[in-house]
């Protein structure tokens, strides 16, 4: 290990950050997980939160009823607020970064709505998911609640022909998952998972139980229930390697899936 720390900081010192051999380098480390013990949970905006009482009432009974069994990191996704600001910014001509910035406010004002309900169990919501007291909530209280929104705002990477932010709350959350470890990372969101088309619009859709990033690329689905770019993100990861998609208007459906059972769909990196 002394070794190739040695070899890593003369790489370091002498050759691009680019440079293949420095790259290698770096990427042998040993493995180091943050927040292991942890499990992120997504809350979908459009699909959960906008449904209002009917369906954070029952999730919340069972988020106080689960944390007893496992840490949580709850994200807030935007919706359908975010998406009314993306249409008048749009027609406005805004940049993505501008858009970024308006679809944040959002998933902060859903953190905030779900930590007024989860505030009577001692679950606070934190203004940011970084780390600062995450770690001492987790160990306390085993619950958080954090705005799913990545922080790019303005300096979010625009898409290449749109000023739809590409990088949302789907993938907000995902990446805490991996940058911390975390052991798994479950989305709630309305219906049974993916489908071989939008269940919404389609009569003929067929359930899909488990899928990999390729395979969903293959059929046409890479633009479904997840944000696309989450995709690239989960195949390249080094930790997460698989996500689960969870019907939350289904009572249960999460806590099954937070103790390891295959419900919803399970989507893989390979
Ligand atoms: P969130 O509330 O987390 O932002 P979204 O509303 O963005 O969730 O994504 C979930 C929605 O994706 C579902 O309600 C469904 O209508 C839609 N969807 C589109 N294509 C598919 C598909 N192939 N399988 C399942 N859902 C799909
Ligand atoms: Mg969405």
């Amino acid at each position: 290990m002394a070794n190739t720390t040695a070899e890593l900081e003369a790489l370091l010192m002498q050759r691009s950050l680019t440079d293949e051999q420095l790259l290698a380098a770096a990427g042998a480390a040993e493995d180091f997980r943050i927040l292991p013990d942890a499990a992120v949970i997504k809350i979908g905006g459009q699909s959960i939160i906008d449904r209002g009482r009917a369906a954070l009432y029952p999730l919340v009974d069972e988020i106080v009823a689960v944390r007893k069994a496992h840490q949580l990191l709850i994200g807030t996704g935007a919706g359908t607020r975010a998406r009314h600001l993306y249409s008048i910014a749009a027609g406005l001509n805004l940049p993505a970064g501008v858009l970024s910035q308006l679809g944040a406010s959002v998933a902060n004002q859903n953190a905030v709505i779900l930590g007024q309900l989860l505030a009577k169990y001692g679950i606070s919501a934190v203004d940011g998911a970084g780390l600062s007291a995450v770690p001492l909530y987790l160990a306390e209280v085993h619950a958080v609640i954090f705005s799913g929104m990545p922080p790019y705002g303005l300096w979010m990477r625009p898409a290449p022909d749109s000023v739809i932010p590409p990088y949302r709350t789907d993938a907000g959350c995902y990446l805490l998952a991996e940058q911390f470890g975390c052991k798994a990372m479950i989305f709630v969101k309305d219906e049974n998972g993916l489908y071989t088309e939008n269940p919404k619009t389609s009569k003929s859709a067929k359930f899909i139980p488990k899928i990999s990033v390729d395979e969903m690329k293959a059929q046409g689905l890479h633009d479904s229930i997840l944000e696309f770019p989450m995709l690239d993100l989960l195949k390249a990861a080094r930790y997460v390697r698989q996500v689960q998609v969870v019907n939350g208007l289904v009572p249960g459906n999460l806590t099954r899936a937070l103790a390891g059972e295959h419900v919803g769909t399970i989507i893989t990196a390979s």
